[in-house]
């Protein structure tokens, strides 16, 4: 039983599992569960289809004026909103992956998309799920987890996943993967590590539910 209102973040590569275990965790604590990702694919979105040009910062600091991207929790879940629209079934392609990857590391868009955050955290009592959430976002963060696993682990994964709406073979997963891996661990701003009081949790053999019971373990030891 947890006593005090924990704010929960969950860092990780793509494909280490971050989406089932921040979900699963959240439910489990009765948590709300916060997709930082999702925010990053929206303003992604919201470049190609406003035809922003993704490399200039005035461009991209014009937009983010203009955008109002929100969370709503429906019966179908989390759902991501841009002002009036449910953008969430339009962000998940290859070409949005890649163009969120992109534009994180544009310092416009990273420092608009704090205050967004910083704003859903300040009730606690949520898992907050990206690469800079211990790090940088809320470095104050009760618990800070660190979930890893092998680039061959996380794009197999990640290619089962896309198996039905992509035909992209697993060499080009894979090699998705490690460029959007290059990107975010080697920009200068924010970029994915563990934060220096992050549990790291290599979930190569791990299966999520074993990831979540250890996790519970730590937090039930905080709270
Ligand atoms: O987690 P997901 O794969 O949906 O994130 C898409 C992209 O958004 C990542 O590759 C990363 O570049 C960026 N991102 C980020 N900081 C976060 C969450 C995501 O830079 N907190």
């Amino acid at each position: 039983m947890i006593m005090k209102k924990l704010l929960i973040t969950i860092d990780g590569p793509a494909g280490a599992g971050k989406t089932t275990v921040s979900r699963t965790l959240a439910d489990r604590l009765g948590y709300r569960y916060i997709d930082t990702g999702a925010l990053y694919r929206g303003v992604a979105y919201e470049v190609k289809s406003q035809g922003v040009n993704p490399k200039s910062e005035t461009e991209l600091a014009d937009l983010c004026r203009r955008l109002q991207l929100g969370f709503k929790t429906e019966a179908k879940g989390l759902r991501l909103y841009s002002g009036e629209t449910d953008i969430s079934d339009r962000i998940r392609t290859p070409e949005i992956s890649m163009l969120a990857s992109s534009v994180s590391a544009i310092a416009v868009v990273r420092e608009y998309l704090l205050d967004v955050q910083r704003d859903i955290g300040h009730r606690k009592e949520a898992v907050f799920e990206g690469r800079d959430m211990g790090t940088v976002v809320f470095p104050a963060a009760d618990v800070k987890f660190f979930l890893n696993a092998s680039l061959t682990t996380r794009a197999l994964r990640r290619y089962e996943e896309l198996k039905s709406e992509s035909d992209q073979s697993l060499d080009t997963v894979e090699k998705d993967m490690q460029r959007r891996d290059t990107n975010d661990s080697t920009r200068s701003l924010a970029p994915l590590k563990p934060a220096d009081d992050a549990i790291v949790i290599d979930s190569n053999d791990l299966s999520v539910q074993e990831v979540v019971d250890r996790m519970l373990s730590y937090i039930f030891a905080k709270g």
